[in-house]
């Protein structure tokens, strides 16, 4: 039998990062090589996916993100527009970065643009995988004026739905306080996580309500083509389970609330500056973030119908060239094997077709 292929054939990549490639993640990070060590991730990952996909659009940018609490570097500002104008350009973030901190600003601008954004996020043997919810309604449609579109924002989102999270809603930075530099995820853990990313995205962009998707729990029945759309989904390897979890914005969350995007309309990267420059400022702000509850296992489909010309066309933005970020990126442009058939007299031909299609 032949085997037969699927594509997310995702074209358009976007990846930013601030770091270089060092011994470490050549052993750790899916793309990179022993030649890479020293130079810059944007520019040491850019040749390796074309290498696996020539037909991919990817730019790459040198770049720290700007993060609260981060010494303030002389380029900050221009840092921050730039952030400004990739995320208003692309249609999905992936936030990818080692550190907790430097998702702020992104969620916060996604939140303020209504892009939809994934969270993935690696503990020591357990992981986290969620879409942030859309970005808050305004109470009456069609205001131009900046200040009534302030006064008028809305706990809810544009369909009139309570909003779903975003990842500093509730308590996923204690994923990443289990992560020192002594320990480093399980073996495996990373690909997991990517593979999860990536379905997250490819699911939400063939549902018909998009960022506004209500969140599936495990066990619902569902007439979408791909399958259940979670919030969040919550693993652990050495439990071998996998959790869904939704949980709503929350009144107080330092990225995505009412009162912070207020705030950063109303004064722009003043205010921004202020919450990078003021270890307390966000938290004076706004107080502490709540607490969520996991819930019970999620049945993955067998195989995914998809529409390739929206994953074509999908300006995908990963915030990361790091562990996460080599694996997203190539599971998100390259294929994938549904189903194969191994015979003894095709073994060639197999090996032959997964050479020609990036199959793996
Ligand atoms: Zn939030």
């Amino acid at each position: 039998m032949e085997p037969k292929f699927q594509t997310w054939g995702v074209r358009k990549l976007t990846v930013v990062d601030g770091g270089h490639v060092s011994m470490p993640d050549v052993l750790k990070q899916s793309l990179y090589v022993d030649d890479d060590c020293g130079v810059p991730r944007a520019t040491a990952i850019v040749p390796h996916l074309k290498e696996r996909c020539p037909a991919v659009d990817v730019e790459a940018i040198q770049m720290e993100i700007p993060a609260p609490g981060n010494p303030v570097s002389p380029s900050v500002l221009d840092d921050c527009e730039r952030l400004q104008t990739l995320v208003a350009s692309s249609d999905v973030v992936f936030l990818l970065t080692d550190t907790w901190e430097s998702r702020w600003f992104p969620t916060l601008l996604c939140a303020n643009e209504n892009k939809m954004a994934i969270t993935a996020a690696l503990g020591h043997d357990s992981y986290l995988v969620m879409r942030h919810g859309a970005g808050p309604g305004t109470r009456s449609g069609n205001m131009d004026d900046v200040i009534a579109q302030i006064q008028n924002l809305s706990t809810e989102d544009a369909l009139g739905r309570q909003r779903l999270g975003c990842c500093f809603c509730n308590d996923t930075a204690s994923l990443f306080n289990s992560i020192s530099d002594e320990t480093v995820a399980l073996p495996g853990l990373t690909s997991i996580v990517s593979g999860k990313a990536v379905e997250l995205f490819a699911r939400m962009l063939h549902h018909p309500e998009g960022i506004h998707a209500p969140g599936d729990m495990a066990g619902m029945d569902t007439e979408h083509q791909l399958g259940l759309l979670p919030h969040q989904m919550r693993g652990s390897l050495p439990r071998c389970d996998l959790s869904t979890v939704i949980s709503n914005s929350s009144n107080d969350c330092t990225a995505c609330s009412n009162i912070v995007l207020s705030e950063y309309r109303r004064e722009g990267l003043n205010f921004v500056m202020q919450a990078i420059n003021q270890p307390t400022y966000l938290k004076d702000l706004t107080g502490i973030s709540n607490l969520i509850k996991s819930d019970t296992c999620l049945k993955l489909p067998a195989s995914f119908p998809v529409n390739s010309g929206k994953l074509s066309s999908a300006r995908c933005l990963l915030l990361g060239a790091g562990t996460l970020g080599c694996d997203v990126a190539r599971i998100l442009m390259v294929s994938f094997m549904v189903r194969a058939t191994f015979m003894l007299n095709y073994r060639h031909r197999l090996t032959e077709h997964l050479v020609n299609h990036g199959g793996y």
